[in-house]
């Protein structure tokens, strides 16, 4: 029998941290390895698989849209490329899409469409705030967006005219402001570095700025889009609304899909030949991901998420005093918890043994991003495996 973890430290590029554990099957929360062991999964393919595992109604959008076109190209007009634009305008507070196949890319199309606009808008100002610890992707743009320097420092030179300001904090954002600004980028909430959710009044702040100031408000909600944090879109909690939104993640439900969003007077600075791709918002894609979207919209899966998310979440805080839990964050089912040691890895393992799936953002706190279709009771076997798992590592309670 091949040993599949053998084999891909021979022919894999050794940039990625696995967990060694080799999936074959997924059905709703649960996946399986190739041992036959079945594991609750809280990882959810990084907050990408919302409807869970193989659901039917993405089987059936999938199976029908492979038997009638897959690719084309946009060289042509496509049906359900234009349908999902339809829906995702219809159901957000942006008017116009364009699709690419990941967060990257459709943050590097922010990018682009925000320098367009500056162009023409704004004297030529060119200049993106982002902010310390956050995350929008591995391209050099995207990598350089991100305020991470491990993510970054060894593919200098970077790509010029992006700073960085501490995440919460709207008078940093405001002292970074110059006449070369364009556009200030952010997560509602940041996740990769640990669920650190932006405060309504903070992102109500900015949004004032940069009406103010004439700049853009560009939201990454590659992780925190379609129905993550209890909302269809995480802005929706501050009340306000950005002027461009990218997404990913969960608005395919695990096929690879991105799209940049952006109000009309925005989009309007893209000339025919500034943008453009390949596979981007492919027929299989759209079909797929409109599926999903209609099927999050129709069963308020964003209600569960609040409901179980919020559940889970108080389950979580009650654990404080009983294990080493210093601080529980999140919102909807987009959740950290945090501990007073550096325990993340080794309770990781412990918890694969227990047969759950956590995804460790810092080396002191675990992430969870379930599937959105978690039920209350899965939000209670998730507790129970946590405190199995702090039990059998022997860790006490902070005293
Ligand atoms: C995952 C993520 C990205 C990158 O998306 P990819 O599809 O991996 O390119 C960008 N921004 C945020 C907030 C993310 O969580």
């Amino acid at each position: 029998m091949t040993n599949w973890i053998e084999l891909e430290s021979q022919v894999y590029m050794q940039v990625t941290k696995r967990t060694p554990l080799v999936l074959v099957k997924g059905q709703g929360t649960r996946v399986w390895d190739d041992q036959g062991r079945v594991y609750l999964d809280m990882v959810g393919g990084w907050a990408t698989n919302a409807l869970g595992h193989c659901h039917p109604v993405m089987i059936e959008a999938i199976t029908r849209q492979a038997q009638t076109l897959i690719h084309t190209s946009n060289q042509f007009y496509t049906i359900p490329q234009l349908e999902l634009a339809k829906f995702l305008v219809d159901h957000s507070a942006l008017d116009r899409v364009f699709f690419a196949n990941s967060g990257t890319e459709a943050n590097e199309g922010a990018v682009k469409l925000a320098r367009r606009w500056g162009r023409q808008e704004r004297d030529g100002a060119f200049g993106i705030i982002a902010t310390h610890h956050g995350f929008h992707g591995r391209s050099l743009t995207a990598a350089t967006l991100t305020g991470k320097p491990q993510y970054k420092d060894q593919f200098a030179p970077l790509t010029p005219g992006i700073d960085h300001v501490p995440f919460n904090d709207l008078e940093a954002a405001k002292r970074a402001t110059t006449s070369h600004t364009v556009a200030i980028m952010l997560e509602p909430i940041q996740g990769e570095a640990g669920v650190h959710v932006a405060d309504d009044d903070y992102l109500r702040g900015l949004r004032q700025w940069c009406d103010e100031q004439g700049l853009l408000l560009i939201l990454d909600e590659v992780q925190t889009g379609a129905g993550r944090t209890g909302t269809l879109w995480a802005y929706e909690h501050a009340g306000i609304e950005p002027d461009i939104m990218t997404v990913a993640k969960g608005i395919g439900g695990g096929i690879p899909i991105g799209g940049l969003l952006a109000k009309g007077k925005v989009a309007a600075a893209f000339q025919r030949g500034d943008h453009g791709t390949t596979f981007g918002g492919n027929p299989l894609a759209t079909a797929t991901a409109l599926a999903v979207m209609r099927y999050l919209v129709e069963h308020d899966i964003p209600g569960n998420a609040a409901r179980v998310g919020a559940y889970l979440m108080q389950r979580l805080e009650s654990l404080k005093g009983r294990w080493p839990v210093t601080e529980v964050r999140g919102r909807g089912l987009l959740i950290a918890v945090d501990f007073d040691r550096d325990l993340s890895a080794e309770l990781q393992a412990k918890l694969v043994e227990e047969g759950m799936l956590v995804n460790t953002p810092t080396p002191s706190a675990i992430r969870l991003m379930p599937p959105l279709i978690l039920t209350q009771d899965e939000a209670d076997e998730a507790v129970d495996l946590l405190e199995r798992a702090l039990e059998k590592l022997g860790v006490g309670a902070t005293t």
